[in-house]
């Protein structure tokens, strides 16, 4: 997701843009996501441009228990400066300063908010996700999906049961 910032660059420090968006299906290195809205301020800094974005963006998942594919939802609140490379005046070369570890904005002028939303979704993304609340899972034995079927394998006692079932609670002493 990119945007053309020399406009906004050219402000003087403090004021604000604001931009609605609406974006289709895009992929970052490691999240697919299905579809992003929301909106976002930009508001020049003596540096930069400070942006503030606040979306909900729908990511596709899988069911931690049977596999199933899900869509779940995920809100992305994030501000972060980001500095050109170039003055966009002068377009001298900006130097970063202590401000090194930060985005940048590159000579094109395009704000390139993709990274800092990977990096927030990867913080976002629920662990185990999970198609419904009480997802019955796959059968361990067959594989079946037991949300749609019942294969019939006996369930599987764990050997700790057996030990249990074999005590024989007379042997204890009791009242
Ligand atoms: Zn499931
Ligand atoms: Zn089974």
């Amino acid at each position: 997701m990119q945007i053309n910032v020399l406009n906004e660059l050219r402000q003087p420090v403090g004021a604000v843009s604001v931009f609605e968006f609406a974006e289709g299906a895009t992929r970052t290195q490691d999240t697919e996501i299905g579809s992003l809205s929301g909106s976002l301020t930009l508001v020049r800094t003596n540096r930069g441009l400070l942006a503030s974005l606040t979306a909900s963006a729908q990511v596709s998942e899988c069911c931690a228990r049977c596999l199933a594919p899900i869509d779940c939802a995920v809100r992305i609140e994030f501000a972060e400066e980001f500095i050109p490379v170039l003055d966009a005046n002068t377009a001298r070369r900006v130097r970063a300063g202590n401000a090194g570890e930060g985005f940048r904005i590159g000579p094109d002028f395009m704000l390139d908010l993709s990274e800092p939303i990977r990096q927030y979704m990867l913080m976002l993304e629920p662990q185990k996700p999970l198609c419904q609340p009480d997802c019955a899972g796959l059968c361990p034995s067959c594989g079946e999906d037991l949300n749609t079927t019942s294969c019939g394998c006996a369930p599987r006692l764990d050997e700790r049961w057996n030990v249990l079932a074999g005590f024989d609670a007379s042997k204890q002493k009791g009242s």
